[in-house]
């Protein structure tokens, strides 16, 4: 009984602890009156706790109330301590390492992008991989600054309930226990999740507190993935798989898919379409711009370019951005009947066409969805675009520790 007790007080503790957090994340500056209106605390927990907090160094206090920001006494604000401490957020992409190192605050402090086009094999890339935390940990770890944890985004299957990231075929990465190799050589808490995943939990953790809640994150480029945030919390499944839906199908006739399906998503839905619109239509004998800008090389095609020639009026340009606008439009539909999400976003390469994009998924999603699922939701673009792997690594470490600061106490 009294174990039961003890157990209860400390799971209370920190419950009260992520509450008076989380709310000084959304809502700093702010006095510890305000902590108690927001939070339902009483003023003497809460001054018990901020007077934790503030020893540690994980708070501290600014400035006077302004008459204006708060009706009643003034008092002192609080905000979380930009000094407090650094996260690493960690992006290993088809071709490219993006680092990213933030304060407390979530503030962006550093960052590094390499190119790894000309490394070979995965084991360069991963030495590559860990080169750059050493870097990082060397220019921002302090006795008085600890480096908080590590949050890693990679394009692949990620079992996240060990960390190891089973297959991703881009990278020619199979079965690498990736948290276990860098959790060996950095003694900080390291989460390593699906790139769209940790993309997705990162905008609904920046994005607008009540938008964001309930999320759906659609990323394509080359293929097409996402995320689903329920209620705030990443859906990753049972083993870490949810949000594979480039794998849908949503034309069974249709062509194959380098999953070994037809007809999936992804082979209508991405930049691949695109491309292979533009290309199908000059081929035809349709006029485009685009036949000079690739100059009898289709590789050479790219999303800029092709969003550059609709700007001009290019007809082809803009049917390929429509058609493959509609078929997001159509997979949109179908998860927003499924999920019942308040808000769509479009991330990866390809949402820098959002421009024409976007009015062509709002309308096909409109005509499709069931209207009582629709109604209310909106559809928008990224916040963090480039980033979004990184700060979603950022986000989940941030998380981790508002919501459990137990260790750092
Ligand atoms: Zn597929």
């Amino acid at each position: 009984m009294p174990i039961r007790a003890s157990v209860d007080h400390a799971t209370m503790y920190r419950m009260n602890m992520a509450l008076i957090l989380n709310q000084l994340r959304r809502n700093a500056p702010i006095s510890r009156a305000g902590l108690a209106t927001l939070t339902g605390l009483n003023k003497a927990t809460i001054s018990t706790m901020v007077r934790t907090l503030l020893e540690r160094g994980l708070l501290h206090e600014i400035g006077v109330n302004t008459p204006t920001s708060e009706v009643g006494r003034p008092g002192i604000n609080l905000e979380l301590n930009p000094d407090a401490g650094y996260l690493i957020g960690l992006e290993i992409g088809v071709g490219f390492i993006s680092l990213i190192v933030t304060d407390f605050t979530t503030r962006i402090v550093a960052r590094r992008y390499e190119s790894t086009l000309d490394m070979e094999g995965p084991a360069a890339i991963l030495e590559r991989t860990l080169d750059l935390l050493r870097d990082a940990f060397r220019q921002y770890r302090q006795p008085d600054r600890p480096v908080f944890g590590i949050g890693v985004g990679v394009p692949g299957l990620v079992d996240t309930t060990s960390g190891l990231l089973l297959f991703a075929p881009n990278l020619g990465w199979e079965n690498v226990a990736l948290q276990e190799i860098i959790a060996r050589e950095f003694p900080v808490p390291v989460r390593v999740a699906n790139e769209a995943n940790m993309a997705a939990f990162g905008e609904s953790y920046f994005g607008d507190e009540q938008e964001s809640r309930f999320l759906l994150y659609v990323s394509t480029g080359v293929g097409l993935g996402g995320g689903i945030v329920v209620d705030g919390q990443l859906l990753s499944g049972a083993t870490g798989f949810a949000g594979e839906f480039g794998h849908m199908t949503v034309v069974p006739d249709g062509l194959p898919c380098n999953c070994g399906n037809v007809g999936c998503w992804e082979t209508v839905a991405t930049q691949q379409a695109v491309f292979r619109f533009v290309q199908a239509a000059a081929k035809a004998g349709r006029k485009t711009a685009l036949t000079s800008i690739v100059s009898g090389d289709w590789r050479r095609l790219t999303i800029p370019a092709v969003v550059g020639a609709a700007q001009q009026g290019d007809a082809v340009a803009r049917e390929a951005l429509e058609e493959t606008g509609h078929w997001l439009g159509i997979g949109i539909a179908n998860l927003v009947n499924v999920i019942n999400p308040r808000h769509v976003i479009l991330g990866g390469p390809l949402s820098q066409a959002h421009a024409f994009l976007l009015p062509v998924i709002r309308e096909t999603a409109a005509r499709h969805a069931l209207k009582w699922a629709m109604s209310g939701v909106t559809i928008g673009v990224a916040a963090h675009a480039a980033d979004g792997a990184a700060m979603g690594g950022i986000a989940a470490i941030h998380s981790m520790v508002l919501n459990d600061l137990q260790p750092w106490l």
